[in-house]
């Protein structure tokens, strides 16, 4: 096995952490490199507009930002490429990349910043509507839904925050939840059951996502007993669950029971000294842009001091 090439501080992911670990990484000297992965500029670009971002105040195209930041990298200094790592020994020292399947790589600090991808129930209603009333983030589209009806998939702690979320902006929130339980925390179930703006439709599975031209005006659901309605809707929100990007990692980094990266408290390190994550690939909880970003700036920091160590 030939090594290509040798490269100081190597951040895998071009989602918000990334790209601003970059922007450190680039004003600090550490000459990073990027992959961008499968999915460049991350799980924004699956939005359109960002209202919650701070420094817009009439808000900002998901794309867009995302091509800005990566800008800012790369006018730094950094160097982002296409291509997503297939593989890493960091039993070595250098640690030891593959990229792509067939180029070799060897870097002194390693920065994760591979995300997480939400789940979806694999409608191809679903596909089609998405950004045009399908989202899996509430926080992020649940403004656009003021006063509106709409829907959220899931019966888990996440699926309930989302529905208390959107029930302070909608005029009503339907739950479709698959089992006649929830799965979330107590008090998660409290909230939403004693919400008379959220009504839970137990027992039932999405058939079909309906819409128009204009995007999503319903659901077709089937319940457990045999029956099959619509419910009329203008936004569809999934909660079932996100998987963290880890599993390429799994080997080396330790991660918590869903495959979140465990890292050292506000800081970025694991387990593996030199080896830093940042944004949604460790975090279980926030899952914003700019908590990602703020991430990507600690592990730059956290690695930066690590290389001049
Ligand atoms: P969970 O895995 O806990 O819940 C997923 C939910 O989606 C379950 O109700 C599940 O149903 C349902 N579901 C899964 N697949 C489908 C499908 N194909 N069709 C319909 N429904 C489906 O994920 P969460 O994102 O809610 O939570 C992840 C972790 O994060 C949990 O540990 C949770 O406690 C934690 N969390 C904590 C929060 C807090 O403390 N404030 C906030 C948010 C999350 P079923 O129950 O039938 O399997």
């Amino acid at each position: 096995m030939q090594i290509m090439e040798h490269i100081k501080c190597l951040i895998i992911g071009g989602g918000p952490a990334g790209y601003t670990a970059a922007i450190y990484a680039s004003r600090a000297a550490l000459d990073p490199v990027l992959y961008e992965g499968m999915e460049p500029g991350g799980q924004l670009t699956t939005t359109t507009m960002v209202e919650n971002y701070p420094g817009f105040p009439g808000g900002v195209d998901a794309n867009k930002l995302m091509a800005d930041m990566r800008q800012q990298a790369v006018l730094l200094g950094a160097d982002i490429r296409r291509g997503a790592v297939t593989a890493v020994d960091f039993g070595v020292r250098p640690f030891h990349i593959t990229v792509d399947g067939t180029v070799e790589i060897e870097a002194d600090a390693v920065i994760i910043a591979t995300g997480a991808t939400a789940r979806y129930l694999g409608l191809p209603s679903e596909t089609k509507y998405r950004g045009l009333g399908v989202s899996a983030c509430a926080t992020c589209d649940g403004f656009f839904y003021r006063k509106k009806v709409v829907a959220v998939v899931g019966g888990g702690d996440t699926a309930c925050e989302e529905a208390s979320y959107l029930a302070g902006l909608c005029r009503k929130v339907y739950m479709i939840v698959r089992r006649d339980v929830l799965r979330a925390s107590e008090a998660m179930q409290e909230r939403v059951k004693n919400n008379e703006k959220i009504e839970i439709l137990w027992n039932c599975n999405t058939q079909e996502i309906l819409g128009d031209e204009n995007g999503v005006t319903g659901a077709r659901l089937l319940r457990k007993d045999g029956e099959v309605f619509d419910i009329a809707v203008d936004g569809f929100f999934l909660a079932i669950g996100h998987h963290p990007q880890s599993d390429l990692f799994a080997k080396w980094i330790d991660t918590d029971e869903n495959g979140y990266i465990i890292t050292d408290g506000v800081g970025s390190r694991t387990n593996v000294e030199g080896v830093f994550a940042a944004g949604d690939v460790q975090d279980p909880h926030y899952r914003q842009a700019i908590n990602a970003a703020a991430s990507g700036c600690r592990a730059a920091l956290d690695a930066e001091k690590y290389l001049k160590k």
